[in-house]
């Protein structure tokens, strides 16, 4: 499991090749749910302790992990924390960031960067 942080200051988890979107949080867990609920109708969820480092609960998804939508939504996260920290172009830090990437992955980001 890993938390992925964006600028707002939101988190998500990804698992398994999952995308998870914190819900709420209780008193000894914290309830995610799939980031995909709304785009493929997913009921999939997964209910950890506090410190994300046990899953208490996980409900099944209604689709296939997707590995590539991880690593690119994990690449853009990075990006743009890079590109407060720095003065790089962005041709320059997607260059940085994507030269380990699949072909795949590299799509993904370009795709959601010129969203
Ligand atoms: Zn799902």
């Amino acid at each position: 499991m890993e938390i992925i942080k964006n600028n707002k200051g939101g988190s998500k988890l990804s698992c398994e090749g999952y995308m998870y979107t914190k819900k709420s949080v209780n008193k000894t867990t914290l309830r995610w749910e799939c980031s995909q609920r709304h785009s493929r109708l997913c009921k999939g969820s997964l209910t950890t302790d506090l410190e994300v480092q046990g899953v208490v609960l996980t409900v099944p998804h209604s689709h296939d992990p997707d590995h590539d939508c991880i690593e690119a939504t994990k690449i853009v996260a990075t990006m743009k924390q890079a590109a407060i920290n720095c003065r790089a172009k962005p041709a320059q830090l997607l260059s940085d960031f994507t030269c380990k990437a699949t072909t795949e992955v590299r799509a993904d980001v370009v795709r959601r960067l010129v969203r």
